[in-house]
């Protein structure tokens, strides 16, 4: 859409001089969106919820529910459309590169990958039609693949290390463990509070991190030990609500800046410190070439790995 006014039709460069304007005819920017832009959930007819000006605009479902029982009530090649048809718009809105991971399509009202691979015919072939690369494989299997019992490099700086049978404390250039063997693939582990902190007030230096990364060819592994669906809705709970200004929805927004930007990291959501444990040492053991091409998201949600 343009922003030009429905009301005197001047037009403006972007949304923020836009909404500025709109001052000037005394009107709420909800109460313009909702008169001039009425849009309705195609699976129960409501009119979509209004948040804000780009959350209305982005949203075609009132909830990820809603657009999975439109699908089902519909034929699947009709269904397939409507997948495609929210894949490419969304890829042209963003000019993105990428078709999205587990993570990036959890934290947005769209199908999860875990459904299109089952749903769509052939998931990379449908994202190569809207000049999508699909970057990971949803193929390869991961059987034989043991948990390492290498040593483990435990960086200097890490609050609260978990400790391995095999594993040593020292200074490592990036990430907070790594491989003795190998050291250019790391894992920042963190814990719900770090990971809000690293994508909110850490933004900056987290991705200037991430392109040193780059330049030494270091892949990351983020692996945080909270559930996707209570760090998307972190704002909710007491022990942040109240010295917390983002929300879920702004912390997710950012992870999808850097994850369409930066093919050399990635997020991964656990359950719980325990859980992580396991997972550093599986996924070090897979080394850096293997995790590069696999959604760590999808094969941890599928239980593959
Ligand atoms: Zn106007």
């Amino acid at each position: 859409m343009g922003n030009n006014c429905k009301i005197c039709n001047d037009e403006f460069g972007n949304i923020e001089d836009f909404h500025k304007h709109l001052k000037t005819h005394k009107v709420t920017q909800k109460k313009y969106y909702l008169k001039h832009y009425p849009k309705k959930d195609p699976f129960d007819g409501k009119d979509i919820e209004y948040r804000n000006a780009i959350q209305y605009l982005e949203t075609e479902y009132n909830s990820l529910s809603n657009l999975i029982s439109h699908l089902k009530s519909v034929s699947k090649k009709e269904g397939q459309k409507i997948c495609e048809k929210i894949i490419s718009q969304r890829a042209a809105k963003k000019g993105l590169k990428f078709s999205p991971s587990q993570v990036e399509s959890k934290s947005l009202n769209m199908p999860p990958v875990s459904f299109l691979i089952d749903y769509l015919d052939d998931y990379t072939k449908t994202f190569d039609k809207h000049n999508l690369e699909t970057r990971y494989s949803y193929v390869d299997s991961y059987i034989g693949f043991n948990n390492t019992k290498e040593k483990i490099l435990i960086d200097t700086r890490e609050q609260t290390p978990i400790l391995f049978e095999n594993s040593k404390v020292q200074k490592l250039n990036y990430g907070d463990y790594t491989l003795e063997r190998d050291t250019s693939l790391v894992i920042e582990r963190k814990s719900l509070n770090d990971f809000i902190g690293t994508l909110s007030k850490g933004y900056d230096r987290f991705v200037r991190e991430i392109q040193g990364g780059i330049v030494n060819q270091c892949y990351f592994i983020v692996l945080v030990e909270a559930p996707i669906s209570t760090a998307l809705n972190f704002h909710k709970m007491r022990q942040f609500n109240r010295f917390c200004k983002s929300s879920g929805g702004f912390i997710f927004h950012k992870l999808r800046s850097i994850t369409e930007e930066y093919r050399n990291v990635q997020f991964m959501f656990v359950n719980d410190r325990k859980e992580s444990k396991d997972y550093i040492e599986k996924l070090l053991g897979f080394g850096r070439e293997l995790v590069s091409r696999m959604d760590l998201q999808y094969n941890y949600d599928k239980n593959i790995i």
